[in-house]
């Protein structure tokens, strides 16, 4: 059972975040028994309890407040937020802490084989994403109609098999353009891994205190680190 006097932290399950995460409690002195498939994992030398899921569930389980805080990629944060302020939804946070894993850039990228002459190029042509309110909102901006469709995944192969003229996806090496011929073009947003917690005051004294020492401490793995 989830207690409530408890701190509450959100991290991937499985994935490029995931290591990095527990990693990071770790070196923060919080001793944790991460078990696979356990949605739910008990710290026992501090009153902190973790939940591993999906990174796309993180921002909104802590603007729902299930959990107190969350560790997730600023670009997930973005796209949750968009998505929730289209709708008229409550999107409440605070980012607590840059951290200094996850970094990555969501970019636009088009065939090797077509001359890029500037976002102009875009103009009505046909864009794959996992990011459809990030990439609207970047064109939105610009004045220039676009058509989207959602790939939640295999993302850079629709150019080469005809399904898009151009992609906006997650890239840190560029290792995954280059085998799939494509060139980046248009930065969209920058980001790494962040901690985020509910928005403004918490009633629970002892959590504010609790969360402030974890900053601390995360401050002090990042600088240590370099
Ligand atoms: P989940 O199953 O939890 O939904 P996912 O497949 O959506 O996982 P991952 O590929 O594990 O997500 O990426 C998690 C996060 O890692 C991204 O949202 C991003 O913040 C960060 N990241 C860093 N580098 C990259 C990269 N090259 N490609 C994708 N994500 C990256
Ligand atoms: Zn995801």
């Amino acid at each position: 059972m989830f207690n409530k006097n408890r701190l509450r932290i959100a991290m991937q399950n499985k994935g490029r975040l995931s290591q990095d995460s527990i990693q990071l409690l770790i070196q923060c002195g919080i001793k944790i028994n991460l078990k696979k498939q356990q949605l739910i994992s008990f710290s026992e030398n501090m009153p902190i309890d973790v939940m591993r899921v999906r990174d796309d569930d993180i921002p909104g389980l802590v603007m729902d407040k299930v959990v107190d805080l969350g560790i997730v990629g600023e670009n997930v944060l973005q796209e949750e937020k968009l998505k929730r302020q289209s709708r008229l939804e409550k999107c409440f946070y605070t980012i607590l802490q840059h951290l200094d894993f996850g970094i990555c850039r969501l970019s636009l990228s088009i065939p090797y084989r077509h001359k890029y002459i500037g976002i102009q190029s875009f103009k009505n042509s046909c864009i794959a994403t996992s990011y459809p309110f990030l990439l609207r909102k970047y064109f939105n901006d610009q004045g220039i109609n676009f058509k989207f469709f959602i790939l939640n995944g295999s993302v850079e192969v629709a150019p080469g098999v005809g399904l898009s003229n151009a992609i906006c996806d997650l890239i840190s090496t560029g290792a995954t353009l280059e085998e799939n011929r494509l060139q980046e073009v248009e930065v969209i947003h920058s980001s790494r891994a962040c901690l985020i917690s509910q928005f403004g005051g918490y009633v629970n004294n002892e959590k504010i205190i609790l969360i402030n020492k974890l900053i601390t401490r995360i401050k002090g793995v990042i600088k240590a680190r370099g």
